[in-house]
């Protein structure tokens, strides 16, 4: 079923929904499923599964020169989402990028997706290789995410680069997008992001999920920008309850969010990383009760592999 019609179904009740990583290579689903069985009691009505890129690795040989090597570290997006709905009968949502992706990767992956059953997916533009630090598009790629939206959705209406093929079969994709009430760390300003974020719903977009926030009040005020700048479709907050002291400051310099002063000073005062994932779930239940008190309709957590803190906010929301 799609993203959409789940939020329509819900009877204006806040449901529950997270995010999973592939594991790295070598390792097995099964370590994927430990991670859903937990979360499973509080029915998510769908399941995100994230897709990485490829990344440059350099490896010395034997005559001491660098040889580049392309490597994934986490393949298997697709399969884990077919794997992920055969077994919970719950939808899958795999992320899709427009990096590393040439146009006819894009419609391949989109027909295994269709043929799979898979509904919706999470359309993304991905970021720059490690190593690089703007993003480049494929030669034949796209470089924005609208614009892949705009493919996907010219998919749904039967059309295909190969403009001969006629009579094709029409795909029935919902299609997810990014947003960030804190603003994308590349534009210039959120009224810009803004600007740009309603051209993907314009080429199809039925709704979006928000980059992670600390604060509800920037994903309130957020909300309340995009409305009045006439986006009507569902703006499903992201959550992620900080783990370690180490997060202080890697979320902020990978995610480029902020930390409420409050929240930095009381993860400042633990002792250990216990105390701090308890400060952690301490934080994100508050954030859960206020947005559901608001009537969200969906809570979308990043698991980002770790299943027992969302576990324990889950037990106290839904
Ligand atoms: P876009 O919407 O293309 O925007 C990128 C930037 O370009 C923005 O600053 C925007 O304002 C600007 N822009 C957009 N269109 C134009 C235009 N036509 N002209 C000029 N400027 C423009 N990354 C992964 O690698 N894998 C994942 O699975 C993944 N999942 C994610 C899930 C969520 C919910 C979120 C919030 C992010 C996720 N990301 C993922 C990270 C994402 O790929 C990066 O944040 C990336 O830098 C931007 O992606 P986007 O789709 O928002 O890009």
């Amino acid at each position: 079923m799609k993203v959409t019609d789940h939020i329509k179904q819900s009877n204006g009740n806040t449901q529950f929904s997270f995010e999973i990583l592939p594991p790295l290579k070598g390792q097995h689903i099964q370590s994927i499923f430990d991670n859903i069985d937990p979360l499973m009691e509080f029915k998510p009505p769908f399941i995100d599964v994230t897709y990485h890129r490829e990344e440059y690795v350099f490896k010395e040989q034997e005559n001491g020169l660098l040889k580049k090597q392309v490597v994934k570290k986490r393949p298997g997006t697709v399969g884990i989402c077919a794997a992920i709905q055969n077994k919970y009968k719950v939808d899958a949502i795999p992320h899709i990028l427009c990096g590393g992706f040439t146009k006819e990767d894009t419609e391949n992956f989109l027909i295994d997706l269709d043929f799979l059953g898979i509904q919706n997916v999470m359309a993304l533009r991905g970021d720059a290789v490690k190593n690089e630090t703007y993003f480049r598009a494929e030669k034949e790629g796209h470089h924005y995410a609208n614009e892949l939206v705009n493919q996907i959705n010219a998919l749904n209406e039967g059309v295909y680069l190969d403009e001969e093929l006629l009579n094709s079969s029409k795909t029935d994709f919902c299609v997810g997008v990014a947003a960030y009430p804190e603003k994308h760390m590349e534009a210039p300003s959120l009224e810009s992001d803004i600007h740009f974020l309603k051209k993907k719903i314009k080429n199809g977009a039925e709704y979006v999920v928000t980059q992670m926030f600390f604060d509800n009040q920037k994903y309130f005020d957020f909300v309340d920008k995009c409305r009045s700048e006439g986006i009507t479709i569902p703006i499903i907050p992201g959550l992620k309850p900080i783990a370690t002291k180490k997060q202080l400051n890697l979320l902020p310099h990978r995610f480029h969010v902020d930390l409420p002063e409050a929240l930095i000073s009381e993860i400042i005062k633990c002792k250990d990383n216990s105390e701090v994932k308890q400060v952690g779930i301490e934080w994100c239940i508050q954030q859960s009760k206020e947005l559901q008190k608001a009537g969200i309709p969906v809570l979308h957590y990043y698991s980002m592999g770790k299943s027992d803190n969302i576990q324990t906010i889950a037990s106290q929301i839904f």
